[in-house]
């Protein structure tokens, strides 16, 4: 059958390779349509990937044979290539943590050896039973294509908890930003704008439903002033991955708001946006306290709850004692523990 491979850095062919070898639990895919996502043209730019590799992993297709231990049934079935369920067998979902199963986040990542996340840009694909998804009737064939990165959109949209009313700034129009963008109308945001260095995306994500668009840079503050009444975004979404995107995305977001990390573009691999996506961590900030904090505090100590007696020095200090204790403090560190001055 014919196959796209990378052959090395900026170098793609079609080939001749043998027939996808079928295994028991895989099924064999013949691909109808398969997308070019932003990670194939990295892989493609950066020759990352030991050649000859696969590549390619957004497709929709149908089952022309199936692995030992699967029901024939599946044979002509419309599929898209996905994620399996949780395994329920590693630590996080033993621990009730399925949606960070070890097993799907090795699929993801290509590195179960069933995995076949790569290689759609081929005549079939083997995959592996428990990564396909029955294709419901009634979808485009073009638009089921697009099921993947819409999920990872989706996903997104889930994370971020965008809702009825909010605005909404959504950095990088690319597939993922463009479905972002018009997930998060669906969601029930009010307002929403796009930043985007490329006039043609920008102009689509407007007739998808953004209310603007802008290029990278200041342009988009008077629209955010207007429209946030001075405070910022609710949520901005860094779709682009781009170096700086994160930090600009903390400078539009209000007080009080959320940043939410979806891109990352292969070359930064080791860049803070890069671990905080791989990790799906969550990072809050927190500043200073507020008079429910104190309430908080002196409830807790009143009800003899919490108890600080430990963490201050009983010995109090004199006035006059105060500029030598500073001092030596300075030189030698602080003390374990907190001194009182007692005037
Ligand atoms: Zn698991």
């Amino acid at each position: 059958m014919r196959a796209v491979l990378l052959q090395g850095k900026m170098d793609a062919q079609l080939v001749e390779v043998p027939e996808p070898e079928l295994v028991a639990g895989s099924v064999i895919v013949e691909i109808d349509r398969s997308g070019i996502g932003g990670s194939d043209v990295e892989a493609f730019v950066s020759g990352d990937l030991p050649a000859p590799a696969w590549f390619g992993h957004e497709w929709v297709g149908r089952i022309v044979e199936v692995g030992a231990g699967l029901p024939d049934r599946f044979v002509g079935e419309p599929v898209i290539g996905a994620v399996p369920a949780p395994c329920g067998e590693c630590r996080p979902c033993q621990a009730g943590l399925g949606s960070h199963c070890i097993v799907v986040l090795e699929m993801i990542v290509g590195a179960d050896p069933l995995a076949s996340a790569h290689g759609a840009f081929a005549e079939r694909i083997r995959v592996d039973a428990r990564r396909v998804q029955r294709l419901p009737e009634g979808i485009d064939i073009n638009d089921a294509a697009l099921s993947e990165p819409a999920a990872v959109a989706i996903h997104a949209i889930e994370r971020s908890g965008v809702g009825i009313g909010d605005l909404v700034v959504v950095v990088g129009a690319g597939t993922i930003g463009l479905l972002v963008a018009e997930l998060a109308r669906i969601a029930g945001a009010a307002r929403v704008a796009a930043i985007d260095p490329e006039a043609a995306r920008r102009e689509l994500v407007c007739d998808l439903g953004a209310d603007a668009a802008f290029a990278p840079g200041d342009e988009i503050s008077g629209w955010l002033e207007r429209t946030g009444h001075g405070l910022g975004a609710d949520i901005v979404f860094d779709c682009s991955g781009s170096e700086g995107a994160l930090a600009a995305a903390i400078t539009q977001v209000r007080r009080g708001g959320s940043v939410i990390a979806v891109g990352v573009p292969s070359r930064t691999r080791d860049s803070l946006t890069s671990k905080l996506v791989e990790r799906e961590v969550t990072i809050r900030a927190s500043l200073g306290y507020s008079i429910a904090d104190v309430r908080r505090v002196l409830t807790l100590m009143a009800e003899d709850r919490l108890h600080v007696s430990r963490i201050y020095q009983d010995d109090l200090i004199g006035l006059s004692e105060v500029p030598a204790v500073i001092g030596h403090m300075a030189q030698h560190g602080r003390a374990a523990g907190k001194l009182l001055v007692a005037p």
